[in-house]
Order: structure tokens, then sequence, then C-alpha cells
């Protein structure tokens, strides 16, 4: 784990010239349609590698005990709007339904670590889009009840078979059929280490050929930092 989060490192430099050098070139005026499909191509190989080397330095974080719990005021409102103006394009692209269904009910500010909140509800909307084929529907609906907050992602994907639910939390892990569609099998397992970590809760409904169910279930955090004395 030390030597891949050591060698992880070392590889984002490049990766991120690569990438940055590339985007001048698509930038240019007058290319020609050989070098603009090349050069996506670059775009899209080399912001893949990018995203496994961030999955296994996370992991090897999560794994070596040092990734840290951070905890702070957020907007309940800001933190979903984020996490579908980061998905919807991908929905769009493939005419899949997308709808999303927030409690109006919802607390405006909530407490937590919102960083690794938003990478776990945004991994599991990626993959629910990622897994489902031309004209699908994927639903997010967000509730709350006395004590937490319910995120349910809802897709009419590939689904998966009994056996693959026991699997995809396991590191590289992936189901057979999903091969032909671009992943590394390290999203899930980052995903129930962060839940694990910070007390969350994850439910995973699937039928093959039918579609998938993710439930989050994040319980409220209480604020327990100091509040400002008031003034006589
Ligand atoms: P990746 O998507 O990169 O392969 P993940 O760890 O995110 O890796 O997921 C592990 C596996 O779980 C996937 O390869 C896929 O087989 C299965 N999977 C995850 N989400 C879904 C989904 N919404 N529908 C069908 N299969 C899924």
């Amino acid at each position: 784990s030390r030597f891949l989060a050591n060698m992880s490192h070392e590889i984002r430099t490049p990766i991120n010239t690569i990438i940055g050098l590339n985007e001048m070139t698509l930038r240019e005026e007058n290319l020609s349609d050989d070098i603009i499909e090349n050069a996506n191509n670059i775009q899209s190989a080399s912001k893949m590698l990018l995203s496994l080397i961030n999955d296994i330095l996370d992991l090897s974080k999560i794994e070596a005990g040092k990734m840290e719990v951070v905890p702070a005021r957020y907007e309940t409102g800001e933190l979903f709007s984020e996490i579908v103006n980061t998905t919807w394009i991908r929905a769009h692209e493939k005419n899949l339904e997308f709808c999303v269904n927030v409690s109006e009910k919802l607390p405006s500010m909530l407490y937590g670590d919102e960083m690794r909140i938003k990478q776990v509800l945004t991994n599991i909307l990626s993959n629910a889009i990622k897994y489902t084929n031309e004209h699908g529907v994927v639903t997010v609906e967000v509730r709350r009840t006395a004590t937490e907050l319910q995120v349910r992602f809802e897709d009419t994907g590939v689904g998966m078979s009994q056996d693959a639910i026991s699997h995809i939390f396991e590191r590289f892990y992936r189901q057979d059929k999903s091969r032909t569609i671009e992943g590394n099998g390290l999203g899930l397992s980052i995903v129930k280490r962060i839940i694990d970590l910070h007390h969350y809760k994850i439910d995973v409904e699937s039928q093959e050929d039918v579609g998938s169910v993710f439930t989050v279930y994040i319980p409220y955090e209480m604020f327990t930092g100091l509040t400002k004395k008031k003034k006589d």
C-alpha cells in the first residue's frame, strides 16, 4: 500500500502536465479532425488514469488510518446541487430520464464531513448513470427522518446478481457484464470504507437487467464546538 501511495504521488504530477498541455492543444484554432480525435482520446485516457491514481491514494490513506474526519457546518441545498451539477451532463448525453426529488423539509444547514459525504453520494450516482443504458431512468430521492438523512438512488440499469452484490465493496471487484464499461472497481470499496469510518449505513438491492437501488443513511451529527458568548 505504501509503495502504491508513493508511486501515485509521483505519477500525479506528470499526468496533470499531460492533461494541461493537451488542453492547450485542444484550444488551438484550425485543428484537423485527426488531431482533435487524438487529443480527445489523450484527455479521456489521462483523466481515467488520474481518477485511478486518486482512488489508490484515497484507499491507502484510509487503510493506513490516515483519513481524518473533518466535520463542519454545511448547506444542504448546496451539497445536493453540486452533486447533481457534476453528474447531470453524463445522464443528458445518454438520454437518461434524470429525476431529482429533494424533500422540502430538509434542514437548510447540517453538520458533518461535507467533502466525504459528497464523495460517497457522487460515486453512487455516477455508477447509477454509468450502468444504465440509453433512455433508462435514474432517480435520486432525499428524505429526512427525525434522526438521519436518507439518500436513495434508483436506476433501471444492468443490475447485479446476488453473488455480485456480496462482492461489490471489495477492492478491484467488477461484475463480468460491467467489463465493457469504463471503471477500476475501487469506487465502492472507498465508499464503504468512508461509510464505516463515519458510522453511516448503506443498503443495496438489485436485480439483473432490471436495475439497482442504493440507499445511504447519514445520521445527523451534533455540533459540539464552542459557541461565542453573548456580550452583555
Ligand atoms: P467501477 O464502477 O469502477 O467498476 P465500483 O467499485 O464503483 O467500480 O463498482 C464495483 C462494481 O459494482 C461495478 O464494476 C459494477 O459491476 C457494480 N455496480 C456498481 N454500481 C452499479 C449499478 N448502479 N448498477 C449495476 N452495477 C453496479
